[in-house]
């Protein structure tokens, strides 16, 4: 394989101090590209292996210097701003080193294993005092399956405490190699109706089983993470059948988390020119998110905690 030093990432987002990604204070690196496409997908950024550029209307000041920094003619001015050409762009990220008021962004970054370990290990007194660490997300970690192994061990060999966030979609020897040096996988389990996986994914559900069944063998900690989408994987059957088949598929699993649906996402989607499939659907509730829970709590297990988080809609009093 690849040697540590020549493994390199295309990374879209660091993010420090995040709580949501397992235990204590966590850095999560957002991996980009996925090979699923699921329509209610909250970092669009992290859909495409390519870096993608975006523009920032707010912070734009008009003068359109930009334009001519770009070799390949990705850039114009029309009257909704600075567009991109996302066929012409090959994210080199001229535009973005020259607008003088960072009205563009790019998202995608490549890093050396080495560099990205190193940016990381900074937290370290962060991640020891609160039983915290690196979570690797995306975007799917394992689909740049050298430079995330490498990230994995490289971190691991350095004490730090490690989680795997899995779509599932993943070959099984990467998944067995990011095994051993990850302490923790977040394991995405969307729906186990495989016409539905299918459909809203575009992926077997299959594959996710197999993934299970190797993270199971290697007998490493796992959170089950389940998107509550309505329309979609929301409704008390699909929920009660995914939490049946995390009891009998996981014997190391501590958590369910139920994650609800956020519409938060959307100016991103617009930003990269992307159509956002349920842009207009509601938040659900606390009380349907409490509820949904507890169906979910009839079918797990001891040992597994089933918790939920997310943005609700505020709720009308009732008279
Ligand atoms: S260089 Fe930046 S501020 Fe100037 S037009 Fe381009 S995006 Fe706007
Ligand atoms: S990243 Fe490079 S290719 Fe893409 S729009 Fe900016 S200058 Fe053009």
């Amino acid at each position: 394989g690849m040697s540590m030093a020549e493994a390199s990432v295309t990374i879209a987002n660091v993010q420090r101090f995040s709580t949501e990604d397992g235990p204590g204070i966590r850095t999560t690196v957002f991996f980009k590209g996925c090979p699923m496409r699921c329509p209610w997908c909250h970092n669009p950024e992290t859909l495409e292996f390519k870096p993608e550029v975006v523009w920032h209307a707010g912070r734009c000041l008009g003068d359109r210097g930009c334009i001519e920094t770009c070799e390949t003619g990705a850039l114009a001015a029309t009257e909704a701003g600075i567009t991109v050409d996302r066929e012409r762009c090959r994210g080199c990220g001229a535009c973005v080193a020259y607008c003088p008021s960072e009205a563009l962004q790019i998202h995608g970054r490549s890093y050396a294993i080495d560099d990205l370990s190193d940016e990381l290990r900074r937290d370290a007194a962060f991640y020891e005092a609160s039983g915290g660490g690196v979570t690797l997300s995306g975007g799917e970690p394992l689909a740049q399956p050298e430079g995330a192994i490498a990230l994995l061990e490289h971190l691991h060999e350095a004490g730090t405490h490690t989680a795997l966030d899995t779509c599932g979609a993943v070959g099984a020897d990467a998944l067995r190699r990011a095994l051993d040096a990850a302490d923790l996988v977040l394991f995405d389990v969307k729906t186990v109706d495989a016409a539905k996986h299918k459909a809203y994914t575009g992926v077997p559900f299959e594959r996710v089983d197999a993934s299970a069944r190797i993270v199971e063998e290697a007998g490493v900690a796992v959170w089950v993470r389940t998107p509550v989408i309505p329309g979609y994987t929301a409704d008390e059957e699909n929920l009660q059948a995914v939490a049946r088949y995390v009891a009998e598929t996981f014997t190391r699993c501590e958590r369910h988390d139920l994650l609800a649906f956020s519409n938060l996402c959307r100016p991103k989607y617009e930003q990269l020119d992307r159509s956002f499939a349920l842009a207009d659907t509601p938040l659900l509730s606390a009380d349907e998110m409490g509820r949904l829970a507890d169906r979910v709590r009839g079918e797990s297990k001891p040992g597994i905690r089933v918790c939920w988080s997310g943005p609700t809609r505020i709720q009308e009093a009732v008279a």
